[in-house]
This record gives structure tokens, sequence and C-alpha cells, in this order.
């Protein structure tokens, strides 16, 4: 398999290239050259199929053979090692559940698989002791730093806003030591962003440090994000009409991924596109217009996103067809207050408790049902609830019990460094 940027302006690459430079030369997205099909026999035989062999034949096509077979074996079977329980919430609805990795964020799989990755290459000596650069405004840096943790070849940077990340976010970011560096930014995430894009652009820093990015964009985590809609289809009821997703969307990897099963023939059904206030692209499907716009704060916040880097994925597998697009996705906006109402009708209902990111795709598919009576659905809930406690526990009249995962997490001691929103102590620190 190969790739190409997205704006046609690069040679085409392979997947280890791919993944070790995260982004074309010229700026673009990766994106296969073609979309491999699953075979009749691997549908057919979907359901009796372990996680780990699901990940490795959805995997194998796009990492071609820049991983060598028993090791891309191991990957995969270590990237998904943990359940994903598609849960029935209320009347046509289920949650697949994809909290129940180490940092209890979807993002789980790929950061696993990505380092994974990595850290094979880096190990082969295909690559210079590699930097991991990221910035995080919760989510992102605890799955990096757990998925990272330990991997030979490999150190990982994270900088986050001070005071501005979860309690249980802070402790899967700076607890962990080894080759993870939480870097505490007296500012916003945007100031840690925008430092972040500042040391890519820098050459002088480039000689020294071989300097890579964590996010969506890099094809490593974005494309085993498949692997969800494979295991929500293990779990379907036999027999029933193809499903409507809807997926809890900020930056469109996860959307787009999904989109991207079905083009191979999963057999998903409609898509919905669930956003918070932060609605670009519900704003383009309904006027043919996109306009990002500067994120506004909401409590869905890892959906906080006002320019998604994926979509333009996504019109690349629609061949940039607007009307083609409208017949798969449909986009909806729910606002903070809908939200709250959502889990607060959930939990006294039909005593399940979404967390504000699921409670927004249950809002979208909701809607979305009321107009088409009949459809059954998912949704997929992408952050464990524990983590949004001022939103959660004032409906649920108490404190949320921990995981185990992160009750390993308490009591621990808090490593960061401090920084300045100045790049010139960014750049002395990694120099
Ligand atoms: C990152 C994240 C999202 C958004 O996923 P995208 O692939 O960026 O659209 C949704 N929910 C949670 C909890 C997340 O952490």
């Amino acid at each position: 398999m190969k790739y190409y940027s997205l704006h046609h302006q690069s040679p085409l690459v392979d997947f280890r290239t791919a993944t070790i430079t995260g982004q074309a030369p010229d700026g673009g997205l990766y994106f296969p050259e073609s979309i491999p099909k699953f075979s009749a026999g691997f549908l057919h035989e979907l359901r009796s199929l372990s996680k780990a062999t699901v990940a490795f034949n959805v995997m194998r096509p796009y990492v071609g053979s820049t991983i060598a077979e028993a090791d891309l074996q191991r990957i995969c079977a270590e990237a998904v090692d943990f359940e994903f329980p598609l849960v029935p919430v209320a009347a046509e609805v289920s949650a697949l559940e994809l909290f129940h990795g180490p940092t209890l964020a979807f993002k789980d799989v790929g950061a696993r698989f990505m380092s994974r990755c990595l850290g094979y290459f880096a190990q082969r000596g295909d690559t210079p002791p590699v930097t991991v650069l990221v910035a995080t405004s919760g989510d992102t840096g605890g799955a990096v730093a757990s998925g990272f943790l330990g991997v030979p070849g490999v150190e990982v940077v994270i900088l986050y806003p001070s005071g501005k990340v979860s309690p249980v976010q802070e402790q899967q970011l700076t607890t962990l030591g080894q080759n993870i560096t939480a870097l505490e930014v007296a500012g916003t995430f945007d100031d840690c962003q925008a430092l972040v894009k500042q040391a890519f652009l820098d050459s002088e820093l480039a000689q020294k440090r071989f300097l890579t990015s964590a996010n969506s964009i890099n094809v490593a985590r974005w494309l085993p994000q498949q692997l969800y809609y494979c295991f929500a289809m293990q779990q379907w009821p036999v027999g029933a009409p193809a499903p409507v997703v809807s997926v809890p969307s900020g930056n469109f990897g996860n959307l787009c991924a999904g989109l991207l099963a079905q083009a191979s023939g999963l057999p998903l059904g409609h898509f919905i596109a669930a956003c918070n206030a932060n609605e670009p692209v519900p704003v383009y499907l309904r006027t043919g217009t996109f306009t990002p716009r500067p994120a506004v704060p909401t409590f869905s916040n890892a959906m906080d996103v006002g320019n998604p880097s994926n979509f333009v994925r996504i019109l690349e597998l629609f061949d940039n067809d607007l009307n083609k697009l409208r017949a798969a996705l449909s986009a909806d906006t729910v606002t903070d207050a809908d939200t709250v109402a959502a889990i607060r009708q959930v939990w006294e209902r039909d005593d399940y408790l979404l967390d504000p990111h699921g409670a927004v795709a249950y809002t979208a598919l909701r809607r979305y049902q009321a107009q088409h009576p009949g459809s059954a659905g998912l949704i997929l809930a992408t952050a464990h609830p524990v983590k949004f406690p001022d939103v959660v526990e004032p409906i649920l009249g108490r404190a949320i019990e921990l995981p185990a995962v992160v009750q390993a997490l308490q009591g621990r001691a808090k490593r960061s460094v401090s920084l300045a929103v100045n790049y010139e102590d960014l750049k002395a620190y990694l120099m």
C-alpha cells in the first residue's frame, strides 16, 4: 500500500514513512492509494474471530511489507487487549463502549498501535531516535503517554495547560516517568498547540531531534480506529438491519475511519456526525460552505475543534461530491443544555450513565430516529463518565466510583516541568 498527500505535491510513501513523518512535506495529510476490500470469508466469519485476528486482517493491507507478519500480529494483539462491549442503552440504542482501555479513552487503541509501530521502526534502525511532541487538552496526552510508555527509541514530550485538565487526566500525564515528560504550560491549550506547531517548523531544532506528532493526522493512529466498527458488528444482532452509527466528532478521525471500514465492505448503515457547538461540518452539510471557526468551549471538550483536520479525508473518500456525502452522512449540533438533559434522562429512565461525548451522540441519534422511525442504531461511547465529574456528578447525586486503572494512579508522585508560554524556553528544553 502506498499513501499520497492530499495536497498532491509530495511523492508517494509507504506505511513506514507515513508513520514516521506524520504529515507529507507539502503539508497534506496522507491517504491510502486504494481502499482494500474485506474478503467475503472475513465478513462471514467476523463474529467468531478474535479481536487480535480482526485487527491483523484489517491492518495488514495498510501496513504492507513494512512490518514483519509476526511483529504485526503482536502489535495488533497488544493494541486491542481490552474489552469493547456493545451495551443496550434504551430501545433501539446501543453503546459501543470504547473506554475500557488503560486511560479510559477511545484514543488508546490508536495510540497503542502507533507507538508500537514507531518502536518497531526505531529498533530496526529504520529511523533515528524519535521525539513525539504533542499538545493536549486532556485525553490525547494520557493515551499517548500510556501507549508510548517504555517504547525503546521513542521519547515523548507532552504539553498541557496548567490547571485546565481534570485531576484524573493530569495524573495520567504526569505520574508515568521513564520516557514520558509532561511540560506544564502556564497558558491555554491553544498556547500549547501554538508552541508545538512552532517547534515542528524550526529547522535548527530538526537538526537536533527527529520530531513527530501523535494525533489522528498520523495514519498509524487514524487507520486502527476502523477496528471499533468491526468489533461493533461482531456483537450486532444476527440478521438485524445494518445499524445507524452516531459518532461524537471533533477532528473527525474516528468517523472517517468508520466510513473507510464501510467502504471496505463492513455492513454499516447511515452515519451521523454528532457535534457540539463547534459545528463547521453540520453547517457544511447544510449549506455546502466549509468555514473553520475558533473553537468554543463545551462540556464535551474533546470535541472542541473549530477546524477538524480529518474532514479533508472524508471529502476525499466521497470524491469531493457533496451529494454523495449527504447520502451517507448526516450531521447534527447538540448544545450543552441538551447534552446534560440527555445524561439525566438516560440515567433516570434507563439506568445508564452517559459521558458528555456519548450524550451528544445519543441526542443526535434520537433526533435522526424521530425522522426515520424503526432504525436501530449505535453510539460510540468514547470516554468514561468518571473523567467528567463536574457534569455527571450533580446528575448522579454522588461521587462516581473510580475504575481500577484510575485508582492505581492515586497517590503517585506528580512530575512535570513548568514552562512559560515562550517558544525559546521550549526550544532550550528540547535542545
Ligand atoms: C478525541 C475524542 C473525540 C473526537 O474524536 P475525533 O476522532 O477527533 O473526531 C470524541 N470523544 C472523546 C472522548 C475524545 O477523546
